[in-house]
């Protein structure tokens, strides 16, 4: 890291004001370099200078330098951000004569890769920052910035403080057995330990699923026969014409998604092709698809008409979903009633009128309802959502069990040690204590440039 990067951090487009970042050892004498005002070599540290960037006495842009020195930075290097005025022709020439005069462009993500490699933030609070950057919703904001703000690194700190303490007393009892005065840990002292990584550990997993709720939204499929009011019930939704409604049955042949910001949550709908036996070509995959698409749910609306008798691919439909968390909307609730419903015993139920839109808001409130969503938005949003974290901790579960079963066998306590120490760097992976250059650049890449 000796050499000074240097990137456009604002989105490349007409605007009122782009920022340049640089950082490195030369951050500030390559700036200076394109500076007219202030000498930068001399100010003091986060200061901002007006001046101009010049290219040869030619005023290329009026602009404003914010100078920040080494160690009190996001890189924990020199940093230099340029504000000039918004624009495509003007930020990419300031872009380009940093290049000249000896700044490489920095690779995605690779200002908050210094951060991480200077000591500056762990990995999971720079995961959390490509998620605050990447979050569409205000309750994603929340988590991401409390997990940005270390919440879910001190609690996987924590867990690894408490483990260095029970390697250490096993080892010191392994190695000093002559040591009197050195408490000897029991199978009890271990069995209660491991049961305490046990539920802290299983309480994220358990937390994830509402986190990734609060973060991604909520999964949800239409499914239903031809005709029943699936595409206008997702109109409704959405609140304006996206699938396109006819009353000829098979209309919606594939696949139409929307997305409606529901108290604070994501609903991403999916309104499927109608479930029905066809001869149809496009029309199968789409009803193939359907099927598919209820298991990755995380909730199935099933569309009836409420104006006809249940048939056999309706029955077919609640029993392929009877145990997803699923309501069962009774569409064109104004025309007469043909539905049995001791069929729908047990099965949350609503009515809809999709020309009056009763209903529609009986729906949401069902929603709701099944996913607490109130409660968890009451929550201190302290989730750690990361799929690659999760990940981790699932391992040290699996390494958890082992333990139990050694613990059930009897068998010597070293054995037990190699298995506590594997989950200590599990979890060491988890905040980046160690880590391997291809999961580094794997996971910046996938952050913006200049960030
Ligand atoms: P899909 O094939 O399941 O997506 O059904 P559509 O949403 O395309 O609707 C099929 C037909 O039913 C259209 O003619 C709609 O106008 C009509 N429809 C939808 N909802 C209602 C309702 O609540 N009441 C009545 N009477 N007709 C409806």
């Amino acid at each position: 890291m000796s050499d000074t990067i240097c990137a456009i951090s604002t989105s490349l487009g007409v605007g009122a004001v782009s920022i340049i970042r640089v950082s490195g050892p030369d951050a500030i004498s390559i700036v200076s370099k394109l500076f007219s005002g202030d000498n930068l070599n001399n100010v003091n540290s986060h200061t901002i200078h007006y001046g101009f960037i010049v290219d040869n006495k030619e005023k290329i842009d009026e602009v404003l330098v914010t100078v920040m020195r080494s160690p009190k930075t996001f890189t924990r290097e020199d940093v230099v951000e340029i504000n000039c005025h918004g624009g495509i022709a003007t930020t990419n020439k300031v872009l380009e004569l940093l290049l000249l005069n000896g700044c490489r462009q920095a690779e995605p993500g690779e200002f908050t890769k210094r951060a991480f490699l200077n000591g500056r933030i762990n990995l999971m609070e720079a995961e959390a920052v490509a998620d605050l950057i990447n979050g569409k919703t205000e309750e994603a904001r929340r988590v991401a910035i409390s997990q940005m703000q270390g919440s879910g690194s001190k609690l996987i700190s924590k867990l690894r403080e408490d483990l260095v303490g029970l390697i250490s007393n096993i080892e010191v009892n392994i190695d000093y057995p002559e040591y009197q005065d050195i408490y000897e840990v029991t199978i009890n002292d271990i069995k209660e330990k491991i049961n305490y990584f046990h539920d802290s550990l299983t309480n994220i997993i358990n937390n994830y699923e509402n986190g990734r709720i609060l973060t991604d939204g909520i999964k949800t499929v239409i499914v239903g026969r031809p005709n029943v009011g699936k595409s206008s019930i997702l109109n409704k939704l959405l609140d304006y014409n996206k699938a396109i409604v006819t009353d000829i049955p098979g209309t919606t042949r594939d696949i139409v998604e929307g997305s409606i910001s529901f108290n604070g949550i994501l609903l991403n709908i999916i309104d499927t092709a109608g479930i029905r036996d066809t001869d149809d070509v496009v029309e199968k995959i789409g009803v193939e698809i359907s099927l598919f698409k209820i298991n990755e749910a995380d909730l199935v609306l099933v569309i009836l008409n409420n104006n006809e008798e249940l048939n056999d691919v309706d029955l077919d439909i609640l029993n392929k979903t009877k145990d997803k968390t699923s309501i069962i909307v009774i569409n064109k609730n104004d025309l007469d009633s043909k539905i049995d419903l001791s069929k729908l015993e047990g099965r949350n139920i609503v009515y809809t009128n999709t020309v009056t839109l009763e209903g529609i808001d009986t729906l949401k409130d069902k929603i709701t309802e099944l996913f607490k969503l109130e409660e968890i938005k009451k929550s201190d949003y302290n989730y750690i959502t990361n799929v690659r974290q999760i990940s981790k901790i699932k391992e040290c579960l699996k390494r958890i069990d082992d333990i139990k079963e050694s613990l059930n066998n009897e068998l010597p306590l070293d054995m037990i040690e190699i298995d506590l120490r594997d989950i200590w760097d599990i979890l060491g992976e988890i905040i980046g204590e160690s880590y391997t250059e291809e999961l580094l650049d794997q996971l910046f890449s996938k952050f913006c440039v200049g960030k």
